[in-house]
């Protein structure tokens, strides 16, 4: 069975490496088709199909958008897109552009808690793309300036609803993330459908308006679905016609985050978002 891993980022958005290298690490452990998914942003997409011919991995363009859906963010991965097409470059520039501001906010709010100094820290880790500034960035910074111990304890205690660092923002709608998506050629995906905070009932009414809005997939099987939320999605995917993906969210070697390719194959009886594409048949 060929190891196909597609989520992943890179350092033009949240990741610790460069495109190149991401690439190289797929290699290495083994990952035969690798989907680079960069959160709102496509400039990762070249360097890494040039490294996958150089290294021997097969290469699916691809991005992760950041979407509100009743309030609440949720990301939808888009796999197989043309990273060239103008109405997806446009949508994912519009929510790129309202970044920095936010960053300003939180640094602001951080402040009000004696945190100073926060967003000068936080750009230090997003030199490369400063207008992708965002909460990983913070939290790298806010944990190598000793505030706390590790990324994971900055998000629980800072970076979530409710906490001092956390403000909300709106990103793209459910429906213009899959539009743009499918405008480009792509497989409109939900991502780590286990991490959000909703009910059964809005993640059927999620599932519905998805289906509806073109989104033709599911990430059954990611770094921090239990066995619980793989056996859980491979139902909901069957009971709603998605099919299923499959992809680590590397970003890098911190805080134990799954190294790319390291995660359980999807379950036999799912239909893979894969079998949409004719390069991998
Ligand atoms: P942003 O788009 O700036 O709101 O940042 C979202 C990113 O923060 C996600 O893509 C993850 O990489 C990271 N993140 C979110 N929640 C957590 C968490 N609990 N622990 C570690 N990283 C997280
Ligand atoms: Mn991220
Ligand atoms: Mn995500
Ligand atoms: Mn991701």
């Amino acid at each position: 069975m060929r190891n196909i891993d597609f989520h992943c980022h890179s350092e033009v958005s949240d990741g610790l490496h460069p495109a190149r290298d991401v690439v190289r690490f797929a290699a290495t452990n083994g990952v035969d088709v690798l989907a680079l998914t960069d959160h709102d942003s496509l400039g990762g997409l070249a360097q890494a199909r040039q490294a996958a011919a150089e290294f021997g991995v097969s290469f699916i363009d691809g991005v992760e958008i950041s979407v509100t859906w009743t309030s609440k963010t949720l990301h939808i991965v888009g796999v197989n897109i043309d990273p060239s097409e103008a109405i997806l470059r446009a949508g994912l520039e519009s929510i790129r552009s309202g970044r920095l501001q936010r960053a300003e906010k939180m640094a602001e709010s951080l402040a009000r808690i004696g945190i100073g100094g926060v967003l000068q820290g936080a750009l230090s880790y997003a030199k490369k793309n400063p207008d992708m500034i965002g909460r990983t960035h913070f939290a790298r910074h806010l944990v190598e300036a000793g505030h706390v111990k590790d990324v994971k304890s900055v998000f629980r205690k800072y970076l979530v609803p409710g906490k001092p660092g956390y403000v909300p923002h709106e990103w793209a709608s459910l429906a213009d993330a899959v539009n743009w998506i499918v405008a480009s050629g792509g497989i409109a995906i939900i991502a780590h459908p286990g991490r959000y905070d909703i009910g059964p009932n809005a993640m059927k009414r999620l599932l519905g308006e998805f289906k509806t809005a073109g989104g033709l997939g599911v990430e059954v099987v990611t770094s921090n679905h239990t066995t619980e939320h793989i056996e859980r999605f491979s139902r909901l995917s069957l009971e709603f016609d998605l099919l299923a993906s499959r992809g680590s969210d590397f970003h890098g070697d911190e805080d134990g985050r799954v190294q790319l390719g390291r995660i359980p194959p999807l379950p036999a009886q799912l239909k893979p978002v894969w079998s949409l594409i004719p390069s991998l048949q």
